[in-house]
């Protein structure tokens, strides 16, 4: 199907979504569409006094906001939720001309987004402590949650959106002001969102445009962020050399980090496993965003008697990948970010195939004049050598054998990363190895599915080089907010703890 230029739809999409663009005077910031390499827009790139100023203004806004009873902070998540709902397919739409992944995947992205804030809304009546058993008499102990103040969220380009819903949907209803950066590849979609967040305030009655901040750059934008005094929690999404800087940052002043940073997912195949759902399952996650997701499956590991059929009804498989323009329906893979990400995954087949890997596609394709497109890429290696312990946000998939289980668990959590991983097997026992403290070393572990795709009611994160951070469901909330632990004396007299007697003659 024909498409106009991606700048063209971009025009399309003003009229859709609250996308004021500001003034761009000197230092601006480019922003092209992978699809076709168009020039979608420019702005403005914020100046170090700028961020200073957007804390500034947010926390002052914080000062009103952590009083307003969380239920009501809820509301406006409601709202937001609705606004996002009436917008989905505008927003989706964006999502895809300025990160390339495929519409489904652009829709699935703002569903999250959606669904984050239908949890918060109900966290914003749960957001409950414990009551604690005394040792003294007439006396109580309690927990009680308190709002942090200015959180500071940094995002990476492949999840421009989802992943500042599940950090600040969390962190309005906790009580919390938030200031962006968003990637300076998807900058676009970050100023539709943020504008789509005023507009629920204002519906709520909630004059306080200053809660949410945008600061938009590069690198050097997010360093002066991080280096914000008022700032409580800095959450960063990114490649694992941005989280160590940021935690370098912070750590001498002690700020809160919340780091979801680079994954070298697997997953293992076992001789019981239903290789049908197998193949699906490894197509969406290695070959799925182009392999541009921090949870894409990057290493199989295959137990030797099913390597082979595996891997050639894989081939099979790629063979049909639909490669092209990331609007039509029929494709499933689109575009690579840019010309670095072709480098970067070209440099690193040569280094495979130097290791004695075997490699098949890879090949640029020639699918939208102006964008990056390649066939993804399956690299059958003699072992896990250098090339693949280092992740390479690209579309490789790596596949090894292995003849004893606790050989491929050992392969399995030998990388530097563990955020996602997963095992296809109906062998009750090696599942729940697979789970157990002997097992899977990542954040994520999952048995009959792939490693990317997660839910936003379960936490999402990961350890090791992944950076140990929590966002999403379940109690990821706790990171948004300051514990306070209460002791109350109703009594007449005052018992020391621990027994203890300070008492003058
Ligand atoms: P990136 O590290 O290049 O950039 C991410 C963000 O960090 C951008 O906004 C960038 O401007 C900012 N940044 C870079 N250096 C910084 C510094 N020194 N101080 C403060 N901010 C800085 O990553 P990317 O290319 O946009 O995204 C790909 C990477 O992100 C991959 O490694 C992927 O695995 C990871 N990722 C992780 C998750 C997760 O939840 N674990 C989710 C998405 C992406």
């Amino acid at each position: 199907m024909e498409h106009a230029a991606a700048s063209t739809l971009f025009e399309q999409l003003r009229k859709r979504l609250p996308l004021d663009l500001p003034p761009a005077p000197h230092e601006a910031l480019a922003c092209h569409s992978p699809i076709d390499g168009s020039l979608l827009a420019q702005l403005p790139i914020s100046s170090s006094e700028a961020v200073v100023h957007s804390v500034a203004a947010a926390h002052h806004a914080w000062l009103h906001w952590r009083s307003v009873p969380a239920p009501r902070r809820g509301e406006v998540v409601r709202v937001f939720g609705e606004i996002l709902r009436a917008h989905k397919p505008a927003l989706a739409q964006l999502v895809t001309l300025e990160s390339g992944k495929i519409i489904q995947e652009g829709l699935g992205e703002v569903q999250e987004m959606i669904d984050i804030c239908d949890f918060a809304v109900g966290l914003s009546r749960q957001l409950h402590g414990l009551t604690i058993a005394s040792e003294r008499p007439h006396h109580r102990m309690m927990e009680t949650w308190h709002p942090l103040g200015v959180v500071g969220v940094i995002s990476a380009f492949n999840f421009p959106a989802a992943v500042w819903a599940w950090n600040t949907a969390l962190a309005l209803v906790c009580g919390n002001a938030v200031v962006w950066k968003p990637s300076e590849k998807t900058s676009l979609t970050a100023l539709a969102c943020h504008g789509l967040l005023q507009q629920a305030l204002q519906r709520c009655g909630i004059d306080l445009p200053h809660l949410h901040q945008l600061v938009f750059g590069r690198a050097d934008a997010g360093a002066a962020l991080v280096a914000q005094p008022l700032l409580r929690l800095i959450s960063a999404t990114g490649s694992t050399a941005m989280g160590r800087r940021v935690a370098q940052a912070a750590a001498p002043r002690f700020l809160r980090t919340l780091l979801e940073l680079g994954g070298n997912n697997a997953m293992i195949v076992t001789p019981s496993a239903d290789l049908d759902l197998a193949v699906r399952a490894i197509l969406f996650s290695a070959a799925g965003t182009a392999g541009q997701r921090c949870t894409s499956l990057r290493r199989l590991i295959m137990h030797a008697s099913i390597a082979d059929a595996l891997w050639s009804r894989l081939q099979q498989a790629y063979a049909q990948i639909t490669i092209g323009h990331p609007l039509d329906d029929t494709t499933l893979v689109g575009p690579l970010i840019d010309g670095d990400a072709l480098v970067k995954m070209q440099q690193r087949l040569q280094q495979a195939h130097r290791e004695g890997g075997h490699v098949s596609g890879g090949e640029v394709v020639d699918a939208v004049h102006g964008g990056v497109y390649v066939r993804p890429a399956l690299v059958r290696m003699p072992g896990q050598t250098t090339a693949v312990r280092e992740e390479t946000f690209a579309p490789i998939l790596y596949g090894m054998t292995y003849t004893q289980m606790d050989e491929a668990i050992a392969q399995h959590n030998e990388v530097a990363h563990g955020l996602s991983s997963s095992m296809f097997t109906s062998d009750i026992r090696e599942a729940e190895l697979f789970l157990s403290a002997q097992g899977s070393d990542c954040g994520i572990a999952n048995i009959n599915i792939g490693p990317s795709g997660a839910e936003i009611g379960g936490a999402f994160g990961g350890e090791k080089d992944t950076g140990g951070g929590r966002e999403s469901g379940s109690d990821a909330w706790k990171n948004y907010m300051r514990r306070a632990t209460n002791t109350i004396n109703y009594g007449h007299d005052l018992p020391l703890a621990q027994g203890i007697r300070f008492d003058l003659q």
